[in-house]
């Protein structure tokens, strides 16, 4: 499975998906650039998740927030005393580690904010050092996740925010007055975060500029929360399908009880089969009103709802389902990647869900030097483009080219060849069958339609 990690890393530079960022620099720690296809594919699976959570549900509108907030609304989330992970340097090597990872690793044993039991653990038990195999550690410090910079105009520190989710709170009452939203209802948004993360890593797993889509669903705190929960997990769940990725690959992990924040009733991970083995795809958590509570203390705002259906005021819970885009992006392309042989040779295929493809249709006139073909390929480019992204190409022979198409992802090739300027009609070929039909050019639109 790792092996099929490294495929993909190679692939995606040399398909125009995912580049490694600052390259001509000599590169910058885990950081990656979208090339022409991956911008495709991530701004395919933005459109999926909007129409989905937003444009196909009356209770969810969206919102896009600022980076970067007043600092006290960090302050009161509890990020800046507590967003930390708890790093550990070899003194060896130099090497700096996540120690909660290390000592899970080593014996199975979670302890997530307990700083002493994990140095004893590090420093008696030996525990060696993945990079150099020495054990001589430093103790386990908390080391905060926010990057911090300066802004013109205010005081002291601002932090880029680690999570969408914090503008969505910010504004909830602007929503609240400016709409006629009702609970139970949501605010949806997309949108960069960043994490200072001490090891990144497993290409764009593990970020430290990455992108969510998050919702908060607002729902009335005398409401049957479980309910509504657990229907949030299977559109969860549903959209990972959407994404191409196979039920039998998808897994969800329940947080338990004594892992939970105070004000979480119940926390899931939907989590995927990786080339690396089972890691969190998405989350969905029960915050309870911790944050509008919160905002509310420190902002001196009254963040409350007036439910008129039963005349209460109250502070309402919140259910949040996160999902990570980059995450989702390297999932669909683990779940498409296939190596397949043929009668001639062997092929690279991204079976993508169709309407993840980056390039929907390519179009090819059979020889590049016949100007008659070449002008009626363009032409039938200019017939499609209005509605489906399509890639015009006439360089190397037909076979090279359904190859470069097959390794993208492309779902039809349509070639123009000597009959179409007898006949009007094209061939049609299919990805996945490598089917081939004519259809004629004054039906394309509508074929593709139906097929799309
Ligand atoms: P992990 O346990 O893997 O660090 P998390 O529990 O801290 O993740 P959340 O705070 O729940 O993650 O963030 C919501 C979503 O954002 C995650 O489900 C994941 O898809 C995505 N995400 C979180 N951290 C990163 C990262 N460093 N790089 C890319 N995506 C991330």
């Amino acid at each position: 499975m790792q092996d099929l990690m490294e495929k993909i890393v190679a692939w995606a530079k040399r398909r125009a998906f995912i580049y490694p960022a600052s390259e001509i620099y000599g590169g910058m720690a885990n950081s990656y650039s979208y090339g022409p296809y991956g911008v495709e594919l991530k701004n395919n699976i933005k459109k999926l998740w909007w129409k989905k959570f937003v444009q196909e549900r009356e209770d969810i509108v969206g919102l896009d927030g600022p980076i970067l907030l007043n600092p006290k609304a960090w302050e009161a989330s509890g990020h800046i005393s507590g967003f930390n992970d708890a790093m550990t340097d070899c003194k060896e090597c130099k090497k700096r580690f996540r120690a909660d990872h290390l000592v899970e690793k080593a014996t199975g044993q979670d302890l997530e904010g307990q700083l002493d039991a994990m140095t004893e653990i590090l420093q008696k038990q030996g525990i060696p050092c993945p990079n150099c195999g020495k054990s001589n550690w430093t103790a386990a410090r908390n080391f905060n996740m926010m990057f911090k910079t300066q802004m013109n105009g205010v005081d002291g520190d601002v932090y880029l925010r680690p999570e969408t989710a914090g503008a969505i709170f910010l504004d909830f009452k602007n929503v609240l007055d400016s709409t006629r939203v009702k609970i139970p209802f949501g605010i949806a948004q997309i949108g960069k975060a960043f994490r200072n993360e001490i090891v990144a890593g497993n290409f764009i797993f593990r970020l430290r500029e990455f992108e969510q889509m998050e919702i908060e669903y607002f729902i009335d705190p005398e409401a049957d929360w479980e309910e509504i929960f657990y229907h949030n997990l299977e559109a969860q769940e549903e959209f990972a399908k959407e994404l191409g990725l196979p039920e039998c690959d998808l897994q969800r992990y329940e947080h338990p009880k004594d892992k939970l924040s105070h004000y979480s009733k119940k926390t899931v991970d939907i989590e995927y089969k990786f080339p690396f083995g089972f890691s969190e795809l998405f989350g969905l958590a029960h915050r309870g009103d911790f944050d509008l509570s919160q905002h509310a203390k420190f902002s001196g705002k009254k963040l409350e709802y007036f439910d008129q259906k039963t005349n209460r005021h109250y502070i309402p819970h919140v259910i949040e389902p996160t999902f990570g885009l980059d995450r989702s992006v390297l999932a669909a392309l683990s779940a498409a990647y296939v190596e397949e042989n043929l009668e001639k040779g062997s092929r690279v295929v991204m079976k993508f869900p169709k309407k993840l493809a980056p390039i929907k249709i390519a179009i090819f006139p059979l020889l590049k030097n016949k100007e008659e073909l070449v002008s009626k390929a363009k032409g039938i480019f200019e017939l499609l483009k209005d509605d489906f992204m399509c890639e015009f190409d006439d360089s190397g022979n037909i076979g090279k080219r359904y190859r470069r198409q097959d390794e993208i992802g492309t779902p039809y090739c349509v070639t123009v060849d000597f009959d179409t300027l007898e006949d009007n009609s094209v061939t049609i070929r299919e990805r996945d069958s490598m089917e081939q039909q004519r259809v004629e050019i004054n039906s394309l639109l509508k074929f593709f339609k139906k097929n799309l």
